[in-house]
């Protein structure tokens, strides 16, 4: 967030005269390995951003101690999907009808947070809205009238700190909290919740991955379009395509992976922070909402009771359909790990001559893995990335900064821990 101090009114009357609250932000990011999730900005004085080193996914996480506080129990390997997804209360493939407007999907991650509000579960929601001046840009804000999360739908790319709402949330006296978070956010917050002093907390997650700067992302549009400042909307599908739609009536236009130009990006365009992360399905928040494994629909995985709770308001606006896991994923992931290792830190472009690719762009929906195993062969494949990148960027961190549930998909691709990865001290 670099708004200078001028700028900074006008985009807080903006937001506000969308229901929008943007309280002025204070500190800045840690350098290193850090998506300014907000800590770094809590606190005050000399205390500003203590809180960092037991709170910051990037440090020295604890998943199975932290999902043990907040779901009772941590994930169980031999149980069903937990090995990939984390605890699994319920998970289901399921749309919000009708689809709510501007949404990145049909809308269910706004739409639960608007029931919250709606049913006077929570004071105030903190959320992202997109920056007055760039709809690519995130900023922080808090809602407190449920019609006004309509503003916040739809998916920005990059970092805006989240967390550095709950100070100002407190000093407004709000006690009941709803935030929707990426993991590396959530991961904060729920290592803070206790000493935060809210009443309740209920964490809408998103999966994330492949995060990057906005200025990276429009770089990234630019190479798709001639009028890049018309896309509206640009999401990767489940069908190996990603989709752009346009704010001048132009209709949607997919584009196949395999002809994405991504041999024209710098070879640093997904950060480190984003190459190496260790949680994709937003392992402790109440309820994710994603849709990798909805094979075209929504993709939610309630992980409590609360998350379970939270899903039964919408009543019958959720539609459900049977969730669907077709395909291997062993060769798709193989591949990946040879790509990676190849680009030695780049982007893991696949190598075959052109003719080819059209070929294999029109395969890969028909053939490839879906549902329930695309979201298997996602995991893993961030699994690799982050053991790979973290060796070559910063091998000490292995140790401490790569939890037994990475590990433990990266086996069956034949890495594992050498003895200085192994973390010396067992979670409890
Ligand atoms: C950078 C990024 C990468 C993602 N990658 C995946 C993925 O690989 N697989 C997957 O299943 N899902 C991924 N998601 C989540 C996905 O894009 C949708 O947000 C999700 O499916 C919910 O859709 P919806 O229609 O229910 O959301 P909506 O109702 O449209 O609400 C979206 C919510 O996300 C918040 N949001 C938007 N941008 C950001 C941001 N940059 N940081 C924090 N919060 C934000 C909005 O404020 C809003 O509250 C990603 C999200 C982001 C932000
Ligand atoms: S806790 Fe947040 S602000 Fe602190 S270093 Fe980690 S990501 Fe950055
Ligand atoms: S990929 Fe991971 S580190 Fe990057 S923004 Fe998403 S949750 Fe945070």
């Amino acid at each position: 967030m670099s708004d200078s101090q001028e700028e900074r009114p006008s985009i807080t009357r903006q937001l506000a005269q969308k229901g929008l609250i943007s309280p002025p932000l204070v500190g800045a990011a840690r350098p290193g390995l850090c998506t300014d999730c907000g800590v770094s900005r809590m606190g005050a004085g000399q205390d500003r951003g203590k809180a960092c080193g037991r709170a910051c996914q990037f440090i020295a996480p604890d998943y199975p101690a932290m999902e043990k506080a907040v779901h009772g129990r941590a994930a169980d390997p031999d149980l069903g999907d937990e090995r990939f997804f984390g605890v699994i209360h319920s998970m289901i493939r399921a749309r919000l009808d009708p689809p709510a407007e501007q949404a990145q999907w049909t809308g269910l991650t706004t739409a639960l947070a608007a029931q919250l509000l709606e049913q006077g579960h929570v004071d105030a929601v903190l959320t992202m809205a997109p920056h007055p001046d760039d709809r690519w840009k995130p900023v922080p804000v808090m809602v407190t009238d449920p019609a006004a999360l309509a503003h916040c739908r739809g998916m920005r790319m990059g970092y805006a700190p989240l967390l550095s709402l709950l100070e100002p949330a407190q000093a407004m006296g709000y006690r009941r909290l709803a935030v929707i978070g990426i993991p590396c956010q959530i991961y904060a917050l729920r290592a803070l919740e206790q000493t935060l002093g809210f009443e309740r907390i209920h964490v809408i997650g998103t999966p994330c991955s492949d995060n990057t700067t906005t200025d990276a992302f429009h770089h990234f549009l630019s190479l798709l379009e001639p009028d890049p400042d018309r896309i509206s909307y640009l999401e990767f599908r489940t069908d190996y395509r990603v989709e752009l739609r346009f704010d001048d009536g132009r209709p949607p236009r997919t584009i196949p992976f395999l002809k994405l130009p991504l041999s024209n990006l710098p070879a640093d365009f997904f950060p480190l922070t984003c190459k190496s992360c260790v949680d994709y399905t937003n392992r402790l928040a109440d309820i994710t909402v994603g849709y990798m494994g909805g094979d075209g629909d929504q993709w939610v995985i309630a992980r409590n009771e609360r998350g379970a709770d939270l899903l039964a308001l919408l009543g019958d606006r959720l539609v459900r359909r049977p969730l669907a896991d077709k395909g291997r994923r062993k060769g798709a992931v193989t591949g990946f790990l040879h790509n990676t290792e190849r680009a030695a830190g780049g982007l893991p472009l696949r190598r075959m001559p052109g003719w080819l690719r059209p070929i294999v762009a029109f395969l890969q929906p028909r053939l490839g893995p879906k549902g329930l195993e695309f979201a298997r062969a996602r995991l893993e494949m961030k699994a690799i990335e982050t053991v790979l990148h973290l060796r070559r960027a910063h091998p000490a961190r292995l140790k401490n900064m790569v939890p037994a549930h990475v590990w433990d998909l990266v086996a069956a691709y034949g890495l594992r821990p050498r003895p200085t990865e192994k973390k010396s001290i067992k979670s409890p």
